[in-house]
């Protein structure tokens, strides 16, 4: 491990980072905002996300005649101002798309990436992994960010309306300012340790006092305000080159400490040509069926898509009708334990590992594998993963096999921060688009006078207990960690039925699993099946699922706990959004009721 540690008097206050400070105020008359409402039915358009302001601006943009994308991207810029906690433009995402005219799904994927100069042995000290704590807020843990490259792709391929045009919204939002709330205070709140340690952190995000601004306030952010304009007018070569890429380089490898902080902060090794050098990918989806739906999902580096696809699989030959809920949940718990179990022995990023896609897709070895699951009784430890390597359609590649690993930020974390946005168009183009800085507030650091955070993203690699031991998705130069994203389409004969995604570690394949589950299988309307109580078996060692305290005290709880199952209390799980389509032609969009202080969904033209 190279010694790179900074400690605080060694702590550079950079660039415009000393004399920034926000428009923040506490405001009697603060900009009250229009209240959310969690389901809308309607036609001309819908868009579903966690804010009011986003929902608002991607609802303008298709009254404009913009298209899903354009609203998608212009929802994801707002909330890198209201939700700068979970998303923006320090961070990165998987986007889905349908395109109608040509009836087909594509994927935009703008996950982080490792510097090249970032090696696996960056993360080592004394032959241990590092501490998880240390990596969360350190320069190492950044990834390249590919939000606004991803941004751009989407738009020029598949948009109506250029960056520049996208951005207003968010700029105006940035500018006049948002009235704080009780989900924006706590998010803050949990990071105001962290904030206080950053000069540039804590201008942006404290008051004089140290502490979050207070509910009420008008906040705003200049910084950010100016960096979206300078990107509306120069593109996307303004954040990869220039002042802000030296800005944010000098960020990740000099972090802003302030004098007297005694937190240790190991800087970053990325360069310009990191920032240079990044490419958004267009990939096909992962598409799977499910008694007759067909579902396309985000494929490696996110193992959203597969981990979902096998679980359905797995799940297909048990039929709802004749089993009571609890029976039917059971086999969903093991079969979702199954899937687990082979996305962390095979899923990585593809440019580095030979994921065996079409084994864990075929039915061949989904009938094979569910000899696997337990019979009435729930497991007592975690399942061992199947091979899918003989099912492969292709010639079969030998995968690199999993060595123990201390497991990803995002697979051992419930309480963490991404956000989903969902839109669709009146030309029938629909929009899943998950985005994220990975952890809550990301690395806690904002690039000095830019007014953004940075991600923490490559704490979502697995650190086997030795630094050459073999892993799908341990670190390497250039790399992309292992996701658990999960935007899905589903559709019936070709038309579009469903768009879904949520935030929340690993816990967001189970909550979009579970949401399908409750809609298709148990017939809950989409609202229903969104607010429900959620439950969610990951393999973990101790062989519990996690739940939420509404589910704890659900018949369905008590039943399963009779057949074996453990539970340990996760609190809220998830912050999703959906879209349902209707065959008449009208849409209805869904967000939370509660979670994270509920979401807003809106259509064009509301009907009823
Ligand atoms: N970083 C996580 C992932 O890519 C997402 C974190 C979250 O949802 O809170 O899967």
């Amino acid at each position: 491990m190279r010694r790179l540690l900074l400690s605080a008097s060694a702590s550079l206050c950079l660039g415009l980072g000393c004399s920034t400070a926000p428009v923040t105020r506490p405001d009697a008359q603060a900009r009250q905002s229009p209240a959310p409402t969690p389901t809308a039915t309607g036609r001309g358009g819908a868009a579903a996300t966690v804010d009011v302001r986003a929902t608002s601006a991607a609802i303008d943009i298709l009254k404009a005649g913009g298209n899903a994308v354009d609203a998608a991207v212009a929802a994801a810029s707002v909330l890198g101002v209201t939700d700068p906690y979970s998303c923006g433009i320090g961070g990165g995402g998987f986007m889905l798309v349908y395109l109608a005219r040509d009836q087909r799904v594509v994927t935009v994927d703008h996950r982080e990436t490792a510097p090249q100069g970032l090696e696996r042995s960056h993360f080592y000290e004394n032959g241990a992994p590092l501490p998880f704590d240390e990596l969360v807020t350190s320069g190492l843990s950044v990834g390249v960010p590919g939000a606004l490259l991803g941004w751009d792709e989407a738009l020029r391929r598949y948009g109506s309306r250029s960056l520049a045009d996208v951005l207003q919204p968010a700029i105006r939002v940035a500018e006049q300012g948002f009235d704080v709330d009780s989900t924006f205070f706590e998010q803050t709140r949990h990071n105001v340790e962290r904030f206080r340690d950053f000069s540039s952190s804590a201008a942006l995000y404290l008051g004089p006092d140290g502490r979050p601004w207070p509910v009420g306030s008008t906040f705003k952010n200049p910084g950010l305000a100016r960096t979206y304009r300078l990107v509306a007018e120069g593109g996307t070569p303004v954040f990869y080159r220039g002042a802000l890429a030296r800005a944010l380089i000098s960020t990740v490898t000099h972090p802003p400490l302030v004098p007297g902080a005694s937190r240790t902060v190991r800087p970053g090794v990325m360069r310009l040509e990191d920032l240079a050098r990044y490419e958004a990918l267009v990939r096909p989806p992962v598409t799977s069926t499910y008694r007759g739906y067909t579902l396309h999902g985000m494929g490696p580096p996110s193992s959203g898509g597969l981990t979902l696809a096998l679980t359905f699989h797995l799940l297909e030959a048990e039929n709802p009708a004749s089993l009571s809920r609890a029976d039917f949940l059971h086999r969903y718990l093991e079969a979702s334990r199954l899937a687990f179990a082979d996305r962390d022995a095979f899923i990585g990023d593809p440019a580095f590992v030979s994921v065996p896609v079409s084994g864990l897709l075929s039915r061949d070895y989904a009938a094979q594998r569910r000899s696997a699951l337990s019979g009435a009784r729930a497991s007592t430890a975690a399942a061992a993963p199947g091979n899918p390597l003989p099912f492969q359609g292709d010639v079969p590649e030998a995968s690199p096999s999993a060595a123990p690993a201390r497991r990803a930020a995002e697979d051992t974390l419930l309480d963490k921060e991404t956000t989903h946005i969902t839109t669709s168009d009146a030309a029938g183009n629909i929009v899943a688009y998950t985005c994220t800085l990975e952890g809550e507030g990301g690395n806690g650091m904002v690039v000095p006078g830019y007014g953004f955070l940075l991600n923490n993203e490559m704490t979502d690699f697995d650190l086997p207990a030795t630094v050459d031991a073999p892993h799908p998705n341990a670190p390497a130069p250039g790399k992309r960690p292992r996701s658990s994203m999960s935007p899905l389409l589903v559709f019936k004969d070709g038309a579009p039925v469903l768009a879904l995604g949520s935030p929340g570690g690993a816990t967001i394949i189970t909550t979009v699993g579970q949401t399908l589950l409750n809609h298709l299988d148990f017939g809950m309307p989409l609202d229903e099946a969104l607010a429900a109580p959620r439950v969610s078996q990951r393999n973990a060692p101790t062989a519990a699922s996690n739940a939420e305290p509404e589910f704890l005290a659900s018949p369905e709880a008590a039943a399963l706990t009779a057949r074996g199952h453990a539970f340990t209390n996760a609190g809220p799980l998830g912050a999703a959004t959906g879209l349902r389509f209707h065959p008449d032609g009208t849409v209805t969009a869904v967000a939370e009721p509660r979670r994270r202080g509920g979401g807003s969904a809106r259509v064009v033209e509301p009907v009823k």
